[in-house]
């Protein structure tokens, strides 16, 4: 191979994008990120003001070292940076005592002694009367260490934390392809030894190959007018299982609009072309979220202030895609929708992998070669 002109190209400064490129600049790497828009832009996943960090992790308990690592990761980008990026508030995960939402954030709390309580209506009722029109034998489990990040903030500051120790940041250029350590631009050509890519819900332009079918699906986040009761020191991150829906808020970061947004629903899956992007919000999309927040958080106008497309890069079990795509190549993709608080550990693991070939993570759940 010639001599290459980077060690390591990031493509895609998104979330885990930028946070590779941090990493990589930390370990003294010649380092280049290249983005087709802005860092902190609203087309991909990683915008819409906030996204929750859970420590029970109900997708499994293998999350919890992944989320430990990475807070301290976040707590370092801040002391770097200056920015607060990280806002405690504690999480609630409310629904049937079996389901997944609660007896698998119950079981991951369990088996790595995370601190958390779990609370019955009438308990849940008396701290946080925020929440209403529980079913009498729902249950909520509350985690204290659990609270919101900033996301376009995280991205712009890992990035000019990358910049500040050395990286190189081509924005507004679109990437055609990638293959052995060449990256095609549609002027030119950039040769690094390996490459990243990091590419969000356009992963399989760059990745074809990937094992993993990956579903790039429209998601809706709506803010809704909220009293001061819905603030950050008074109204933890929620995620709340109603029927067959699961949902999730974020407190009133402005004192005036809580976030709300559905994760999981049927029939909620519909297909984005990533060249296209996800339509626009509309009628129906304020609707379904009206109907869950009238009777779950009274204190909420029903009718959204805003409301913000944005991308789920669904893989079939909702695990990551991470790891070696082929020669010289590294596939961070299909986030699920659940990605945004691991991203600086992400980061550091990739440049494990660009920079020597293998990570002391468990990475058994994220194959990207894997089949479902
Ligand atoms: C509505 C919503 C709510 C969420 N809530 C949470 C939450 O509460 N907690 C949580 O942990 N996670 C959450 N997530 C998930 C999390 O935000 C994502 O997993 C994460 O942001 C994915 O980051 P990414 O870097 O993979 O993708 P992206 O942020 O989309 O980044 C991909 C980047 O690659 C760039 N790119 C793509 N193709 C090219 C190309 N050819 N050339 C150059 N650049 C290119 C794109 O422009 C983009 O900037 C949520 C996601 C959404 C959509």
């Amino acid at each position: 191979m010639p001599e290459s002109e980077w060690d390591v190209a990031v493509v895609g400064l998104g979330a885990m994008g930028s946070h590779t490129l941090w990493r990589l600049a930390a370990r003294g790497a010649r380092v280049i990120g290249i983005e087709q828009f802005e860092p902190g832009h609203d087309r991909g996943a990683s915008h819409g003001e906030s996204r929750i960090f859970r420590t029970a992790y109900m997708e499994g308990s293998a999350y919890v070292p992944l989320m430990r690592a990475a807070r301290a990761l976040w707590a370092q980008l801040e002391v770097e940076t200056g920015a607060s990026i990280v806002i405690p508030t504690g999480c609630l995960s409310i629904g049937p005592p079996g389901s997944r939402l609660v007896a698998g954030a119950a079981e991951a709390a369990a088996e790595h002694g995370l601190p958390h309580s779990l609370l019955t209506p009438a308990q849940l009722a008396e701290r946080w009367p925020q929440h209403a029109g529980l079913p009498p034998d729902a249950v909520a489990l509350y985690e204290p260490d659990a609270g919101v990040l900033r996301p376009e903030l995280a991205v712009r500051s890992a990035v000019s934390a990358a910049i500040a120790r050395g990286a190189t940041v081509l924005s507004g250029t679109h990437v055609e392809s990638v293959g052995d350590g060449v990256v095609r631009l549609a002027d030119r050509e950039i040769t690094a030894r390996h490459v990243v890519v990091a590419a969000g819900g356009w992963s399989l332009s760059l990745l074809p190959r990937l094992g993993v079918p990956l579903r790039p699906v429209r998601r809706v986040q709506g803010w809704f007018t909220a009293p001061p009761s819905y603030g950050p020191e008074q109204f933890p991150v929620f995620l709340r299982e109603t029927g067959d829906t699961v949902w999730y808020g974020l407190p009133a970061l402005d004192g005036r609009t809580a976030k709300v947004a559905v994760h999981h629903a049927p029939g909620l899956n519909e297909p984005v072309d990533p060249s296209v992007g996800p339509r626009p919000p509309d009628a129906l999309d304020a609707d379904r979220l009206a109907e869950l927040i009238r009777p779950g958080l009274p204190g909420l106008d029903p009718a959204p202030v805003r409301m913000l497309p944005c991308t789920y890069s669904l893989t079939p079990d909702e695990n990551f895609a991470i790891g070696r795509y082929a020669d010289h190549t590294t596939a961070l993709a299909g986030f699920s929708g659940h990605g945004f608080k691991f991203a600086p550990r992400i980061g550091e693991i990739a440049a494990d992998l660009a920079l020597t070939g293998a990570t002391p993570a468990d990475l058994t759940l994220f194959a990207p070669h894997r089949r479902g």
